[in-house]
């Protein structure tokens, strides 16, 4: 079933100003209402002027939606900050931080910081995959860009492992290499136990039936790509969209920063059914204040 998108149009409508992206926040952080920390009751509250800040109707105590939020220390506005939210969420195949930097009309040294500090945001935990799992392994970056194969011992391509549900979430993560050592954790602490696991014939996934996942795989090895069920077409999927969109937009790719990169187009992946992905990062942002409700007024020496 095809959602309807969230279009610019919508979006400018239910965000117009930086005020509607306050109140958002506000409602998001406070569903039932906001608790004042004096009263210790949920409050009627106003929104004071000039200030990014709510009062008690009571006792006058201020509450601040945008703090401990990526959103708090900024000079860029709250209006800004939900455009890039929407623009970096949604773009199917990923926005350059230039293109950010005309679509905001913001510097683009501005334009930069703010798309680093989305993508923290986007490093989606997935939590455990099950079911019909597809895992392969693939390499990025040195000089032959987007290339597919395994390199030899002295190329500079960074290896990266592809666990993908079919229909549902990915988890891509850079590995030191792709010896069994290195990726037999990483399938344990992703895949939950019993699942079917779909690979080619490279020998590093011997151990999966013995571990007692079931295992099939299809023989890439003599050109062999799908037979019935068992292929990693899903995965192979997943690996073309990177490729291009790191080719695409990002020309080149350091391999410190290339797992953060990764986390973006994984994120846009699993979030391709909401109708509008940007209210995931809103809620990382709106969770962690929620949590640490009453952190910030914790007396200092009290936190830790
Ligand atoms: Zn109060």
């Amino acid at each position: 079933m095809k959602q309807q998108k969230f279009t610019v149009a919508q979006f400018n409508k239910l965000f117009p100003d930086d005020s509607a992206c306050l109140d958002a926040l506000k409602a998001l952080i406070y569903p039932d209402g906001v608790e004042c920390r004096t009263c210790r009751e949920i409050r009627p509250h106003h929104r004071l002027t000039n200030r990014k800040a709510y009062s008690c109707d009571y006792c006058g105590t201020h509450v601040y939606p945008l703090a401990g939020t990526i959103f708090e220390k900024s000079t860029t506005s709250l209006k800004s900050w939900f455009y890039a939210l929407y623009l970096i969420a949604s773009t199917r195949c990923g926005i350059s931080a230039k293109q950010l930097e005309r679509e905001l009309g913001v510097t683009y040294k501005t334009a930069w910081r703010i798309f680093n500090q989305v993508r923290k945001l986007m490093a989606d935990d997935t939590g455990m995959l099950g079911g019909e799992i597809e895992i392969d392994e693939s390499y990025i970056g040195g000089k032959e860009r987007g290339v597919i194969g395994r390199p030899g011992r002295n190329s500079k391509k960074v290896p990266v492992l592809g666990i993908v549900e079919r229909g549902g979430k990915v988890a891509a993560l850079v590995t030191k290499d792709v010896a069994r050592a290195t990726v037999m954790p990483i399938i344990d602490s992703k895949v939950l136990p019993r699942s079917m696991i779909y690979t080619d014939d490279y020998k590093v996934y011997n151990p999966l039936r013995g571990k007692g996942y079931g295992h099939e795989r299809i023989a890439h090895s003599e050109k062999v790509y799908v037979v019935g069920n068992i292929h990693t077409n899903t995965i192979e999927g997943f690996w073309s969209l990177l490729k291009n969109g790191i080719r695409g937009v990002y020309h080149s790719v350091s391999s410190k920063h290339l797992q953060s990169y990764i986390n973006e187009y994984a994120f846009r992946y699993n979030h391709r059914s909401d109708r509008a992905p940007m209210y995931a990062l809103i809620e990382t942002q709106t969770r962690k204040v929620r949590h640490g409700r009453y952190g910030q007024y914790a007396p200092l020496g009290d936190a830790r």
